[in-house]
């Protein structure tokens, strides 16, 4: 049997961002805040949670960051066709889940940012949990 760890790729819709994880992702969430909401277009986003060492770029050319003025983690993005690729916080990268190619091997676990949650859709009755704000920290 072949229990070596699958390739877990990715990558933006142009191809010009492709990307590789040297882990499976320990957790990911959804996020309701504003700017997740203004960025993606849509009510919220999935995320996966990555340490920056596990994720690699084949070229970094066309990733292109927004920071926030004042606080919050670093949107990046492809600077061709616009797709988000991942958010940048110290070692922390959280990275789409739908950019993965294939099955990311991680399911959300929990719904942060509700207190900013979209008025047009309602929130999952999914049974994860939620938080107002952003996830506790250790999480
Ligand atoms: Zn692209
Ligand atoms: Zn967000």
């Amino acid at each position: 049997m072949d229990d070596r760890p699958k390739s877990l790729t990715g990558g933006c819709n142009c191809g010009a961002v492709r990307f590789i994880l040297r882990r499976p992702p320990r957790q990911a969430l959804y996020c309701h805040c504003k700017r997740c909401q203004r960025r993606s277009g849509a009510a919220a986003s999935a995320s996966a949670i990555v340490d920056a060492a596990d994720v690699a770029f084949e070229d970094e050319t066309h990733l292109r960051r927004w920071q926030p003025p004042d606080d919050g983690a670093a949107k990046v993005f492809c600077d061709v066709c616009g797709s988000q690729i991942m958010s940048v916080d110290d070692d922390v990268r959280a990275i789409r889940l739908g950019v993965f190619d294939d099955d990311p091997e991680v399911r959300p676990a929990l719904r942060q940012w509700l207190a900013s949650a979209a008025c047009w859709e309602p929130v999952p009755d999914d049974g994860l949990p939620i938080h107002d704000r952003g996830r506790p920290s250790g999480e």
